[in-house]
């Protein structure tokens, strides 16, 4: 019986996709290769892989039409990989979808990661316990949802709703990333003025609250022109 978690990797870059594919395979991962996002399509319905990495610069179409595709009909984990510079981009495709992405160059440990990361949030989904009905763990932070009850090494912060509210959508997609947009609209509802700046004021309270060295973040991390990005939850 072949129980390896497949893997299909969508990426025209000869050189990245070999170094990617070599890596993922050293990890006991199956990968399936392709440089075309139409073989892409079609191999995702032939061999419903776990996870894909898609590509979004692909030569015979935009890698963001392949999401659009792929997420008309499957919840499939999709991480995008992109330009560095690229922000807009990646949060098209983060709010289109995507469950993560990767920027171009990127570290062979930071890929291992996001792909753990969305196989890990997969399974959950695919359990029958409500996800998050137990509290989120990281390095001494402590937030239990159905206490409303935030603790940093078992001493109480006090959080006002709306800080609660955000740092509760992080932490139930802790190791992901989640765009500015994202956490407004859930926050404050689809209506509100698309602003960031009283989304930054929260977060700035919330880290004075929870992180020992407010600048130097260890539990909510900043990724710069596209959202936050909360430290992943330790249990499994
Ligand atoms: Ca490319």
């Amino acid at each position: 019986m072949n129980s390896k978690i497949t893997i299909l990797l969508i990426e025209d870059e000869d050189s990245i996709s070999k170094l990617i594919s070599k890596l993922l395979t050293a990890q006991n991962y199956k990968v399936l290769c392709t440089s075309s996002a139409k073989d892409g399509l079609s191999i995702i319905t032939s061999h419903c892989p776990d996870v894909v990495i898609l590509d979004l610069g692909l030569p015979d179409m935009d890698g963001l039409d392949v999401l659009r595709q792929v997420r008309s009909w499957s919840s499939l984990p999709i991480i995008v990989v992109s330009a560095r510079t690229q922000e807009k981009e990646k949060v098209l495709a983060l709010d289109l979808g995507a469950d993560d992405y990767i920027s171009k160059p990127f570290g062979n440990a930071e890929l291992l990661a996001r792909v753990r990361t969305v196989i890990r949030h997969s399974n959950k989904l695919n359990t029958t316990t409500p996800l998050y009905k137990r509290p989120y763990y990281a390095k001494g932070l402590k937030i239990d949802f159905e206490k409303h009850l935030v603790t940093v090494n078992d001493v109480p912060v006090h959080l006002t709703q709306i800080e609660f509210k955000i740092i509760s959508l992080l932490a139930q997609n802790s190791g992901s990333v989640i765009t500015y947009s994202n956490i407004i609209s859930n926050i404050w509802g689809p209506y509100v003025d698309d602003n960031n700046r009283i989304l930054r004021v929260n977060m700035a309270n919330i880290r004075r609250k929870i992180e020992p060295t407010p600048s130097e973040p260890q539990y909510l991390f900043t990724e710069v022109g596209i959202g936050y990005r909360m430290l992943e939850d330790e249990q499994e």
